[in-house]
């Protein structure tokens, strides 16, 4: 199950029928954003420059290797690919900055897992379009600059504050993307049905972008799924009673919530007496890493408002019980 509702898991995302969005009008929701980019983008193309960097931060699965895809495309121009763990050594930095071409987007996943030494590398790289090479060592090193073709630089993270300031500060643009609300995702939903070629009501469609955590990659997920049960008990229709039934055997809940988000709960519940409780603990008594519970769940449930961040630890709010069907006595003061 907790494989299943990964956001982060992608290879769905490659395999499957390509349902990315292509052009910034395909792409739904995020609406301030798109609008600024094209100007942007526009701005950038009128004057022969290559665009500004930008910063795209927020939960897995909102779109930002989409959106950075788009970019791409409506520049005009080619997009190159990689991640902040993938580059190990600054070498491998440099070989993929100077195979770029004038106007390239560099587009880099996870970039604040990028290793300091490699990190430094791309200072200057944003900068000035330069690479700073040390070749040698000890007093005979010496320090040799080569010229980059200008080229824009996407980086992606679940979380801006992972990333150090000096890189934060080298990019001239940050985006932060929200959780879609459930008309976006009816729309997102319609329009993977239809690449999909799946028939589907648009009730349906509702229930679904109703309890897809606001997240379009689980929306196409839960749609993949459905559609199976359709195929299997109605000739292929995703109805509503469909879609009711295969997120109840996904034990997919009312507001979208999973396994593992009702875990959560559960646990700061049953454990700690609704809180607060460090998110250390919470990792030590979940057996589950502290990054997957910042960025992936706890985000969707603070969204929610069923979870509230507080100085002494995270704390379940009044509106988590009454979902959750469980009485509310009161946090206990210690
Ligand atoms: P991220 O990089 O933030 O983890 P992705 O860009 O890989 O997310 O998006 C996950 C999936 O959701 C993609 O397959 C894409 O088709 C879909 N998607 C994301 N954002 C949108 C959107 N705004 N409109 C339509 N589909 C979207």
């Amino acid at each position: 199950m907790r494989e299943m509702f990964d956001p982060e898991r992608r290879e769905e995302d490659i395999q499957g029928i390509h349902i990315r969005p292509n052009s910034f009008d395909e792409y739904v929701g995020q609406k301030k954003i798109v609008e600024n980019l094209k100007i942007f983008v526009e701005a950038a193309k009128k004057r022969g420059e290559p665009l500004d960097h930008c910063l795209i931060y927020g939960p897995p699965g909102l779109g930002k290797t989409t959106l950075a895809n788009i970019i791409a495309n409506e520049l005009g121009v080619s997009i190159k690919s990689t991640s902040g763990p993938t580059i190990e050594k600054p070498g491998d930095l440099a070989a993929i900055l100077t195979n770029l071409s004038e106007g390239d987007v560099l587009f880099i996943d996870e970039i604040h897992r990028l290793h300091t030494s490699v990190e430094e590398i791309l200072y200057p790289a944003m900068e000035d379009f330069k690479l700073d090479i040390i070749i040698g060592q000890g007093p005979a090193a010496r320090t040799i600059k080569i010229d980059l073709p200008k080229f824009t630089l996407i980086g992606a993270t679940t979380r801006a504050g992972l990333l150090t300031s000096p890189l934060r500060d080298r990019f001239g643009m940050i985006f932060r993307l929200d959780f879609y609300d459930v008309d976006e995702l009816k729309q997102i939903v319609l329009r993977g049905a239809k690449v999909l070629g799946v028939e589907i009501d648009d009730s349906a469609a509702m229930v679904i972008a109703s309890r897809c955590r606001g997240t379009p990659r689980i929306a196409h997920r839960i749609l993949r799924r459905v559609r199976d049960f359709a195929e299997v008990m109605n000739d292929g229709v995703v109805t509503k009673e469909i879609a009711d039934f295969g997120l109840n055997r996904l034990e997919i809940d009312s507001a979208g919530l999973d396994i593992n988000d009702r875990n959560f709960l559960l646990a700061i519940i049953e454990k700690y007496n609704g809180g607060p409780v460090g998110i250390e603990t919470l990792s030590a008594t979940l057996s589950e890493e502290k990054d997957t519970l910042e960025d992936v769940i706890e985000p969707y449930l603070i969204y929610k408002g069923f979870i509230k961040k507080t100085p002494r630890g995270r704390v379940v709010t009044p509106l988590a019980y009454e979902h959750l069907n469980i009485p509310f006595k009161g946090y206990q003061m210690t």
